[in-house]
């Protein structure tokens, strides 16, 4: 007997039909005889719907009260789904994140979990039943305020409890079939990948691989928590995340897979006075307004005549008004010049290891994009990954062609519903 901690998405939870179906996933599960904790998202798209009400009466909704809305989504599905458990004739029990014992700092929107104490869900596994487990939400112990823990923040529920639980494995379950060496959706013949190390997951995800949260692998890796994605409609093996080695063998190929994300925005700030003081009043002004950083790239001025530099950054797209306001209260401390803002940017990253040491594979990178006709307007290199900033119109066939040049595919027969990208809705995947 095992105790297994399963998550399942929003679209896996968008309707009560799909919620019958989980259920029955869940008794059947627990009719082997094993201890389940479940957590889940919000039904289907009710977050953003919360959002774009909250956005309907107040443009820039106090960060608190944002929580107390976005938390209202997750308990719903779980009490839905404790009732179609409890008719399928097993015992189960819903259960808030405060409840479940998740405790935060207080950051609204973007909380840590410092802490998980689950006597509930313990209480309630000794009494046989399946625990259901708002995911996203947690509980300040310091303020006793209600805080979420950023979007995609169930995966982070789900990884911690079954850390807390010292779960025998923390299942994913959602609209993919697991992590593909590309999104199916631009690469036909991409592969899943059967086992990733936790390293390779987390740079995928940083690259924008939706499939699991960022910080829910970073959470995964520091208490070794087994995960598995795969998808709740089907009985695939999916994608088992680990620490171990074997997971990618002796011979891992040095590239493992190309990810793209859409989601940043480009925010320039031009004639920058020189010194590192103007600079630090840009990155001191971001941080105090919590805008999370991706790349920045400085370009000295050129000639002097107190032009100053340009700085560029890339930053999810939906901190860009955050941002935008933030610096624009504080031009004239700074000094800085203008500001410029575009959406239309794509992050384009070629994951594995060795990157920085081979530099023949950032040759081979750069000279394959150029043959495909993509513009680089930025480049950065770390040792698991290769990152390139280009005009989101150019995003497809820059996936495609690196796909390709690095030999990742498998021989084409269409891909199954899967997903390894950000900002698309995976409802619209053809099956
Ligand atoms: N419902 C939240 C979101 O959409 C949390 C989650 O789904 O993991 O971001
Ligand atoms: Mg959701």
């Amino acid at each position: 007997m095992a105790l297994i901690v399963q998550k399942y998405g929003g679209s896996s939870v968008c309707s009560t039909e799909r919620i019958k179906k989980v259920a029955e996933r869940i008794v059947a599960t627990r009719a082997e005889g094993h201890d389940v904790v479940v957590v889940v998202s919000a039904m289907g798209d009710t977050t953003d719907e919360l959002l774009q009400l909250a956005g309907d009466v107040a443009p820039l909704a106090p960060r608190r009260e944002l929580d107390m809305l976005l938390t209202a989504g997750e308990p719903i599905s779980g009490a839905l789904t404790a009732m179609a458990v409890h008719a399928l004739g097993a015992e189960s029990c819903s259960l808030s994140g405060e409840q479940a014992g998740v405790i935060t700092d207080g950051a609204h929107g973007r909380a840590r979990i410092l802490q998980v104490t689950p006597g509930r869900i313990r209480q309630a596994l000794d009494r046989g039943a399946v625990v259901l487990v708002a995911g996203f939400q947690g509980v300040c112990r310091d303020s006793g305020e209600i805080t979420t823990l950023g979007r995609g923040g169930s995966d982070t529920t789900a990884i911690a409890l079954a850390a807390a639980l010292k779960a025998d494995v923390c299942e994913i379950y959602t609209d993919v079939d697991g992590v593909y060496t590309a999104d199916p959706r631009l690469v036909p013949n991409a592969r899943r990948l059967p086992r990733l190390t936790y390293e390779a997951m987390q740079e995928m995800a940083a690259a924008g691989a939706r499939v699991l949260a960022q910080r829910s692998v970073h959470y995964a890796r520091r208490h070794g928590v087994t995960v598995r994605v795969s998808s709740s409609f089907g009985t695939g093996p999916g994608t088992v995340i680990c620490a171990d080695a074997e997971a990618v063998g002796a011979e891992q190929p040095r590239v493992t897979g190309v990810a793209h994300d859409l989601s940043g925005a480009r925010l320039t700030v031009t004639g920058v006075p020189g010194g590192a003081a103007a600079m630090a009043g840009v990155f001191r002004t971001l941080a105090e307004a919590r805008v999370d950083l991706d790349t920045a790239v400085h370009h000295a001025g050129r000639g002097g005549g107190g032009q100053g530099g340009d700085l560029t950054l890339v930053l999810p797209g939906s901190d860009g008004p955050a941002a935008l306001a933030a610096l624009r209260a504080s031009r004239r401390a700074i000094g800085y010049r203008d500001l410029g803002y575009d959406e239309e940017i794509g992050k384009v990253s070629l994951i594995g290891s060795g990157m920085r040491t081979h530099s023949g594979v950032i040759a081979m990178c750069c000279e394959t994009l150029s043959a495909a006709g993509v513009n680089i307007a930025a480049i950065s290199t770390a040792e698991t990954r290769i990152s390139v900033l280009c005009h989101s119109g150019q995003v497809p066939s820059a996936v495609r062609s690196l796909h390709e040049a690095f030999g990742l595919g498998r021989p084409t027969r269409g891909a199954g519903n899967c997903a390894t990208s950000r900002n698309e809705p995976a409802e619209k995947v053809p099956a």
